[in-house]
């Protein structure tokens, strides 16, 4: 399969202008095109090369200092798309001595010349703030959040340059925190190494970059190493670390700093083409590749009708199909291992696949089958008398067109089996479903599924949490926020840190015998790693894993994990505030699944710190008819 397209962008810092060359920009932007890297930035401020570092410029003096050497020829250098591969840096606007007025001032002038010129990003240098100063922090945050909301119809983006650090985490932590979430996913952040050694050990300080909202990993020159040829190598600590950042969606990579090599700038480029190339992305990534981090509202598959292409993507998948058959199979030879006549129902058959999983699993067996495929949806039950007709026209397969919780049948069944399982489980309905259908089963038959249970870990992600913020219409983000953070969302292959262990939930069996009721209650307490000093919860991961036979299951979750099964992905279940806790320390959670006449739908709150979401299904719910 093949990786994801290799990004690579040039800065190339202050060092090496040729200012006084007219056409430098455009010479440097082709040159590093015919290196390999797509995109370039360059340095927006004015120099304030020879102005003492205690000297307070005035905003006057500013305005009076020569323009930028880009703004030379600007406006004939590059065209407007090809502008559009450059970004410009904010470079020495956290110099010590600048008044907090004029840092303003020169940040919403070279965000002028960004927009100006079209150009897609401007970044600031947010390490080169001194460790430990939170208030500095702070002031840069209100410089940043202000640009964001008066820029919020352009289409540049804010870039933030820190180290790949604990402490480069926690100013990006914080500087993400206050300026809080903004439309349209403009602020990004750019991780970079520092020194050769780093990622020695891949540990939860390099993982937890996996919940934020990164545009480029930086590569400084400096921590290149001398290959036996003299040429620039990625040290095999860095490989590592590079290495294990390749599945993080949409990654680009930026090489930075002074040129450190006689071959120039392109001699950069081939240790980072090598990793890339070297990876090997699962069946899986590759196919969800373009669809990471999506936020997808759960199917609702009873209230709505699927689509043939709902169908189609559930049958592509090829783990699933195969465990049913074998469970089918399993039960089959262990409760019926004399043959007779079997009554089989596929509850909610859809286009039919569990109805040839069924078939095959009886190929073999001494008895006959005999089958009812019920499917409530109109437009698959035709599908299904098709089948029914052309494909199923040797064996006994009868379509029941309506809902499985009001057909009334003489006849009834030894095994019913359906999937009507979201991502959490019991999440699309199915106890509901399933009880609703008891009356059909033989007293002593067995349901597939047996039993199934939902699961769950508080996770890290800024990134899926700005997504949902970002579901409000634009720009209209206070108004109606609440309603998408008290929703689950169906995530594909996303990014997001676990914070700890995931636990069992809810579990549903079946029959339910003693028809006990669906609503359910749980209180979860969790330890979160200690590996971290600060653990971000930005709300919890949803999976499920379900007992189709005996030891035969289907899941998402770790317990049973079913490897290459893709046709559910797991929830985001968000917390409208995220929590900031000490790593080590505990989290309760308490989830209710709360059921009415008409609707179903979940509620939780971490007790003391959060609010409770969602009460009394006010902003999401699932019906029942
Ligand atoms: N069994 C198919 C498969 O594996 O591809 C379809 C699975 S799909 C998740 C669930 C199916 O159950 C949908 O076709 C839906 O229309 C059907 N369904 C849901 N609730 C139902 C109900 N109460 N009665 C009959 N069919 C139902």
């Amino acid at each position: 399969m093949a990786a994801a397209p290799l990004i690579v962008g040039l800065y190339r810092g202050n060092a090496v202008l040729e200012a006084d060359q007219p056409w430098w920009l455009r010479e440097q932007w082709r040159e590093n095109l015919g290196n390999g890297y797509n995109f370039t930035l360059i340095p927006l401020l004015k120099s304030l090369d020879g102005h003492a570092a205690d000297t307070l410029l005035d905003v006057h003096t500013y305005d009076a200092l020569p323009q930028p050497a880009f703004t030379r020829k600007a406006h004939q250098a590059l065209s407007v798309d090809e502008w559009r591969s450059i970004g410009g840096v904010l470079n020495g606007l956290m110099r010590p001595g600048l008044s907090m007025a004029l840092v303003e001032h020169m940040a919403n002038e070279a965000a002028q010349w960004a927009k100006y010129l079209g150009m897609h990003s401007v970044t600031i240098e947010l390490d080169t703030i001194p460790a430990g100063d939170d208030l500095l922090v702070g002031r840069y945050a209100g410089i940043l959040a202000r640009l964001l909301q008066k820029s919020q119809y352009e289409g540049f983006h804010i870039w933030v340059k820190t180290n790949l650090d604990e402490q480069g985490w926690h100013q990006w932590n914080l500087l993400r925190n206050t300026i809080s979430y903004m439309p349209k996913d403009r602020l990004h952040v750019l991780p970079t190494f520092t020194t050769a050694d780093e990622g020695a050990v891949w540990n939860a300080t390099y993982q937890r970059w996996f919940g934020e909202n990164i545009q480029a990993l930086i590569l400084p020159t400096k921590v290149f190493q001398a290959g036996t040829a003299g040429q620039p190598v990625l040290s095999p600590a860095l490989q590592k670390i590079c290495n294990a950042f390749l599945p993080y969606h949409s990654l680009k990579w930026l090489v930075s700093g002074p040129c450190l090599h006689q071959g120039g700038y392109g001699a950069y480029f081939a240790p980072i083409a090598a990793v890339h190339d070297a990876y090997r992305p699962s069946q899986l990534e590759a196919f969800l590749y373009y669809s990471s981090d999506e936020l997808l509202r759960p199917m609702q598959p009873l209230q709505d009708q699927l689509h043939s292409s709902n169908y189609e993507f559930f049958e592509q998948d090829p783990v699933k199909y195969l465990q049913y058959e074998r469970a089918i199979a399993a039960a089959l030879r262990e409760r019926h291992p004399d043959g007779g006549e079997v009554v089989l129902m596929v509850l909610g058959a859809g286009r039919g696949p569990l109805v040839d999983a069924a078939l095959r699993a009886a190929e073999g067996w001494p008895g006959k089958l005999r089958l009812f495929a019920v499917e409530k949806n109109p437009t698959a039950q035709v599908t299904l008398r098709h089948r029914a007709n052309d494909d199923w026209h040797r064996h006994n397969v009868i379509v029941v067109s309506g809902d499985m919780r009001d057909w009334r049948s003489a006849l009834r069944a030894d095994i019913i089996v359906s999937e009507l399982l979201g991502s959490w489980g019991d999440n699309e309905l199915s106890p509901e479903c399933l009880d609703g259908a008891s009356h059909l089963l033989k007293e002593g038959g067995i349901s597939i599924p047996q039993t199934y249970t939902s699961w769950l870990a508080p996770v890290s992600s800024a990134k899926l949490h700005n997504k949902v913020a970002a579901c409000v219409q634009f720009p209209h983000l206070e108004l109606d926020a609440r309603r998408y953070f008290e929703s689950m969302f169906v995530v594909k292959r996303s990014m997001m840190f676990p914070l700890a262990e995931e636990q069992a939930c809810f579990t549903f069996a079946h029959p339910n015998t003693g028809m006990t009721t669906n609503a359910r209650f749980t209180e979860r307490r969790f330890q979160l790693t200690p590996r971290l000093q600060q653990c971000v919860v930005h709300g919890f991961y949803g999976t499920f894993c379900a007992r189709l036979y005996g030891d035969i299951y289907i899941s998402i979750a770790k317990d049973h994990y079913s490897e290459g099964m893709f046709c559910w992905f797991p929830l985001f279940i968000p917390l409208a505030v995220p929590l900031t806790l000490a790593g080590g320390s505990t989290l309760d959670l308490q989830v209710w699944r709360r059921v009415s006449a008409n609707r179903v739908w979940y509620e939780w709150q971490v007790p003391g710190l959060s609010a409770i979401h969602n009460p009394g299904g006010r902003s999401s719910s699932l019906g029942l008819h």
